[in-house]
């Protein structure tokens, strides 16, 4: 069940700031706020899905190729590319460590990362 008043619903209202790094019809990426590398994106779809699982099953193609698209452009508007590296993560409920239960991929990168 999607509760609205998680913390990236309010980010997507308005309600809460950000520091936008890119924004389209399927997706809103900004700074996370307690950054885990040098660079730590997080890329939150505009559609309310909890989780990857609960996206993955429900949304449409058009929403999860706007969604990945949108990951993509973020990634280059970065600056980080195969090359110097990034790491794409998704918690997935609460067990795996997801503590806002809105859907959201994690990109970190700007360093080398230890296995
Ligand atoms: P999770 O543990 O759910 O996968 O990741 C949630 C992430 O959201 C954490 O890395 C946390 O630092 C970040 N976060 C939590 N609240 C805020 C906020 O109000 N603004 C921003 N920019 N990031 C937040």
């Amino acid at each position: 069940m999607y509760d609205d008043n998680n913390v990236f619903a309010k980010i997507l209202r308005g309600e809460i700031p950000c520091k936008k790094i890119y924004e389209d019809d399927y997706a809103l990426a900004f700074y996370d706020i307690n950054p885990k590398a040098p660079i730590h994106a997080l890329v939150i779809t505009k559609g309310k899905y909890t989780c990857y699982t609960d996206f993955t099953g429900k949304a449409s193609s058009e929403e999860i190729n706007g969604y990945n698209k949108a990951i993509l452009k973020t990634v280059e508007q970065l600056g980080l590319s195969e090359d110097n590296g990034f790491r794409l993560i998704f918690n997935n409920g609460k067990a795996s460590g997801q503590e806002v239960p809105h859907l959201h991929a994690h990109i970190l990168g700007g360093k080398v990362m230890p296995f």
